[in-house]
């Protein structure tokens, strides 16, 4: 047969998901650790990986790491029970526990975003976006026929609050997204806004939280008091192991068992279990490094700031509290094309709505970050 029947319909105006991932000597465009696992660590993780039976399937749940993560999680809970008391502030349930019940695993957190529209989204169903922001969760809505409701950000790409409780005052909303931080812009959800939303309404609310390590920021305690919230996270970022492929959501135990229900079961291979265990146990490796990366973010801002200040171009920088920072350049496709030029990769989001002129740059090492700073030096006079 030389022809082919039409796949479904409603894949018609689907375009594939692009990362725009092209090889660069300095690639800051995909919001990786810049560096790999460390020897010493990586040594352990091989280790591991030996005593792995490859002709058996894995343990479909992971329930090891499921574990793991529950406790990680619980010992991060009591720590922030006791400094809001220290603090002042709201007093927390401190007998509240998450077990494995609460926790699942996934092959990434892109697949759990997935698996959440399986569950929550589908023809019928409405899915309230606040875009600019990452934009898998409108493609996933609409690969399965989701109605979907926007409610942009202000300007500055913080959330428009009241907007947002205004139109879940309808009713008809059955699952929200909302990134902190947000991706691409940096900006960090306000957790009272976040407990006030989850008190207005049954829908499910998701917290992508795939940059906390970073922010160190979390909504966390919220869920001893909310049913209908689920928190999102992954190993791709402050872990290193974006190649890997692993991510995990927290939520109540009735939210778990419904994506139990879509979810593949084999989806989460028996070594990147292996590979995610010894690095949680090296955590506080990790969230060091993490500090690092936040360190050299501060100076990258400081200095964008600087350049811009100094240049006869439109230049602003966008305080963040993940690992890039979101730049608003006059001619960014240009600029973007002439850091490609020289070697470095970030991510242009100049013909995204919302984000007309925005370029994502990812932090790098520091010298990557020089190089980076040096060049769009350079580029400037040029366009000046
Ligand atoms: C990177 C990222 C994820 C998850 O990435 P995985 O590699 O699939 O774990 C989820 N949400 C946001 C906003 C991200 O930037």
């Amino acid at each position: 047969m030389n022809s082919l029947r039409k796949s479904a319909k409603h894949l018609a105006d689907i375009t594939p998901y692009d990362p725009k991932y092209i090889p660069a000597k300095i690639m800051n465009s995909a919001n990786e650790n810049p560096q790999d696992v460390s020897p010493h660590i990586k040594k352990e993780m091989l280790s591991a990986i030996d005593g792995v039976s490859f002709n058996r399937y894995p343990d479909p749940l992971a329930n090891d790491l499921r574990d793991m993560i529950a406790q990680v999680e619980n010992d991060r809970y009591l720590q922030l029970c006791t400094q809001s008391k220290q603090q002042g502030g709201k007093t927390w349930d401190a007998t509240f526990t998450l077990t494995r019940n609460n926790v699942l695993v996934g092959n990434g957190g892109d697949e759990l975003l997935f698996n959440l529209t399986l569950t929550y989204g589908g023809p019928d169903r409405t899915f309230l976006n606040v875009p600019p922001t990452f934009s898998v969760y409108e493609n996933n809505a609409k690969l399965l026929g989701t109605n979907i409701v926007n409610i942009s950000r202000l300007a500055d790409f913080s959330l428009d609050e009241h907007a947002i409780l205004k139109r879940m005052e309808k009713g008809d909303i059955d699952f929200v997204v909302i990134t902190s931080p947000n991706n691409p812009s940096g900006d960090l959800a306000d957790i009272h806004f976040i407990e006030r939303l989850l008190c207005a309404t049954d829908a499910l609310v998701m917290i992508d939280e795939a940059y906390f390590e970073f922010a160190q920021k979390t909504c966390l305690p919220l869920l001893s008091e909310h049913k209908n919230l689920i928190i999102l996270r992954t190993f791709s970022k402050a872990f290193s192991l974006a190649g890997v492929r692993v991510g995990y959501v927290l939520a109540h135990a009735d939210v778990i068992q419904e994506f139990l229900k879509v979810r593949q079961p084999y989806s989460v291979d028996a070594i990147s279990q292996e590979i995610a265990k010894v690095a949680l146990s090296h955590r506080e490796d990790f969230y060091a490094e993490a500090q690092a990366i936040v360190k050299e973010r501060v100076r990258m801002f400081s200095e964008i700031k600087e350049i811009a200040k100094a240049s006869e171009i439109s230049l602003d920088v966008y305080p963040s509290f993940a690992n890039y920072l979101l730049v608003r350049i006059e001619n960014a496709a240009d600029v973007w094309q002439k850091l490609f030029e020289a070697g470095i990769l970030v991510r242009d989001f100049s013909h995204a709505k919302g984000l007309e002129n925005c370029l994502r740059i990812s932090i790098g090492t520091r010298q990557e970050n020089d190089a980076f700073l040096r060049e769009l030096e350079q580029i400037i006079k040029q366009f000046a």
